[in-house]
């Protein structure tokens, strides 16, 4: 695969699977350009070299066919913005006629946005012969649409066939990903510590088999902690629990102390006597939840222990909040997190924001800048954490 910052693509017409699958709202007005601002460095170094880009990708989830809501035109106004004076022209139609013409005449320096390939189902369905169509835009294919690397798509893993090793490679943000997810599990500097959260154990299983091997503490909270405080034995009310994962948890506490990996699980909730934000609240020991009471966020004895262990780490990675957070009395345990990370990173530790909704919460919390990484990748910085070989990842390799 080509190096992408050693490569000149003067007079290179690059196509690009990018992940500008961003959030727009009832006027379909993009309302968080994260993901666009992440490709931008990207783009910008082929257009700089002299080079010219086609861009692709999908948004929303179309049933098959277009919708004008899912339409990628309403995402060119934001993309300019990064763009300033930059031609950005638009195929509304991803492998038509006249989108191969568009991108035939595309002069160096100029972006042409295919439309929504999730228009075809052949996209994801990895269609040999649609992705040797859109490979038909470039000569050259370079993918940085790491939110997507997990799925096996005609414009994420197919498309790599038709161009040889020389001719493909990652973009910037591609490339970024991977070297800071590798440094916390391939290159970390000890003690390496772990915050698991978010509501389901079932979610996490593989995550956290493969972390036993690779961390000195793993930090549980969130919904998924009561699967565990049950499966040992404890009360845990109404709180979240799946009873199929309590033999699976014992063995993953089991493995730990063979591994010598210290899990920890809070010590005392912050329990609700229903599920909302008004919801009447108080703290009290994990295992002795009252039995019309449920467990929403760890409780302050957990968040000391939880922040002290986080503040003595030297590589940390954080997937999942520790509460349901977006319930103001719900999110002192999540957003106590964030700081404790926030200051071991200011201490020099390296910091891992990987993935899904703790993502949302470092972002919420205003401490985005003093983490070192916020990945932009739920299900894929999951699975790469999991150990998995995502398809777009391997597909660039081969
Ligand atoms: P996940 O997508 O699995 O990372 O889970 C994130 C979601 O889990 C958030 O929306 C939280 O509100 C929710 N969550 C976290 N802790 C709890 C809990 N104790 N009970 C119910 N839901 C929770």
């Amino acid at each position: 695969m080509i190096n992408f910052k050693e490569t000149n693509f003067k007079d290179q017409r690059v196509v690009m699977r990018v992940d500008f699958n961003v959030p727009l709202n009832a006027e379909l007005q993009v309302t968080d350009d994260t993901r666009i601002a992440g490709a931008a460095a990207t783009i910008s170094k082929i257009l700089n070299d002299g080079g010219s880009v086609v861009l692709m990708s999908h948004l929303g989830r179309p049933k098959g066919g277009s919708e004008n809501k899912f339409s990628l035109k309403h995402i060119i106004t934001t993309l300019q913005k990064y763009f300033p004076g930059v031609n950005i022209h638009f195929a509304d139609d991803c492998i038509s006629d006249e989108a191969f013409s568009m991108s035939k005449e595309l002069k160096n320096g100029e972006i042409l946005l295919l439309e929504n390939l999730r228009f075809y189902p052949e996209e994801e369905k990895g269609n040999q012969e649609f992705a040797q169509k859109l490979s038909k835009h470039g000569s050259i294919y370079i993918n940085d649409a790491f939110g997507t690397a997990h799925r096996e798509h005609a414009s994420t893993a197919t498309i790599a066939r038709f161009f040889d090793s020389n001719h493909k490679g990652f973009g910037y943000l591609m490339a970024a990903e991977v070297e800071n997810a590798s440094k916390v599990l391939y290159d970390s500097v000890s003690p390496v510590t772990a915050i698991v959260g978010g509501a389901k154990v079932s979610d996490k299983i593989l995550l956290l088999e493969r972390l036993i091997d690779s961390m000195d503490n793993i930090l549980i909270g969130g919904g998924m902690a009561y699967t565990f405080i049950a499966a040992k034995g404890g009360k845990i009310g109404k709180s979240l629990f799946e009873p199929d994962y309590t033999e699976l948890a014992l063995k993953i506490l089991k493995k730990a102390t063979e591994k010598n990996t210290n899990i920890y699980l809070p010590e005392d909730s912050v329990v609700a006597d229903q599920f909302s934000a008004d919801a009447q609240y108080k703290a009290v020991s994990s295992n002795q939840i009252p039995d019309d009471w449920m467990g929403l966020d760890i409780g302050p004895v957990a968040t000391d222990i939880y922040s002290n262990v986080i503040k003595s780490s030297k590589t940390i990675l954080w997937n999942g909040p520790m509460g349901v957070f977006e319930f103001k009395n719900f999110s002192n345990g999540t957003f106590s997190i964030a700081r404790a990370v926030a200051e071991a990173t200011d201490e020099g530790a390296f910091s891992l924001i990987g993935g899904g909704d703790s993502v949302s919460a470092i972002n919420k919390s205003g401490l985005q800048d003093r983490v070192s990484y916020v990945s932009t990748g739920g299900g894929a910085m999951l699975e790469f954490l999991e150990g998995k070989e995502l398809p777009g990842i391997k597909a660039i390799k081969e």
